[in-house]
């Protein structure tokens, strides 16, 4: 075992984005992250189509969900996924849930729960929100979801609520 990888922790990311060309900007994220210093990609799901949550007067998504391998911290990970976000052209607006180019997720870090003000892990949508579940559930299917519970049963109480995977 290399020395590195000692320290290394599986994580997961979920991808949205519903501007400006959504499957262009999850495939670019998606080399983005992976070529990322300390991160190495283990799995990538399927694009899938879903409707807006919140703010109804915006465009469908583009959803995914990637798995890697890191050394990096929570903390910086989730800053690197906010750099990429911003190179992307995401702009903070007031509003919650509004359009945006791209969307990154930190939505589980290894087996560990965080609770700081800026991060949140497991994050707070991945156990009901389907956009999240199907993609996680097809790279994933026998993934503990720390202090939510295996990911066959999130999914049995999850309805699809007009998710479609893409071909
Ligand atoms: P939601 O978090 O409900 O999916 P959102 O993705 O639209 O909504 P953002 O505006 O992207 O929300 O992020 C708001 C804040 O959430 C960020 O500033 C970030 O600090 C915080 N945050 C907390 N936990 C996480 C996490 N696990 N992954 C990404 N951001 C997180
Ligand atoms: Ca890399
Ligand atoms: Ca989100
Ligand atoms: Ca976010």
């Amino acid at each position: 075992m290399k020395n590195s990888d000692k320290d290394q922790v599986v994580a997961y990311i979920g991808l949205g984005s519903n501007l400006e060309n959504p499957a262009e900007q999850i495939n670019s994220a998606h080399a983005a992250i992976a070529g990322l210093n300390d991160v190495e990609e283990l799995a990538f799901s399927s694009l899938y189509h879903s409707p807006p949550m919140g703010p109804q007067d915006q465009p469908d998504y583009i959803n995914a969900v990637m798995a890697i391998a890191t050394n990096l911290p929570a903390m910086d990970l989730l800053r690197s996924l906010q750099h990429i976000e911003h190179e992307h052209g995401r702009v903070r607006k007031g509003e919650r849930w509004g359009a945006r180019t791209l969307d990154l997720d930190l939505l589980i870090y290894g087996g560990q729960q965080i609770d700081l003000p800026e991060l949140t892990v497991p994050h707070v949508g991945v156990a009901e929100r389907a956009f999240v579940l199907y993609p996680l559930y097809e790279i994933a299917p026998e993934l503990l979801v720390p202090g939510k519970g295996h990911i066959a049963d999130l999914i049995r109480s999850c309805p699809l609520n007009g998710l479609e995977r893409l071909a």
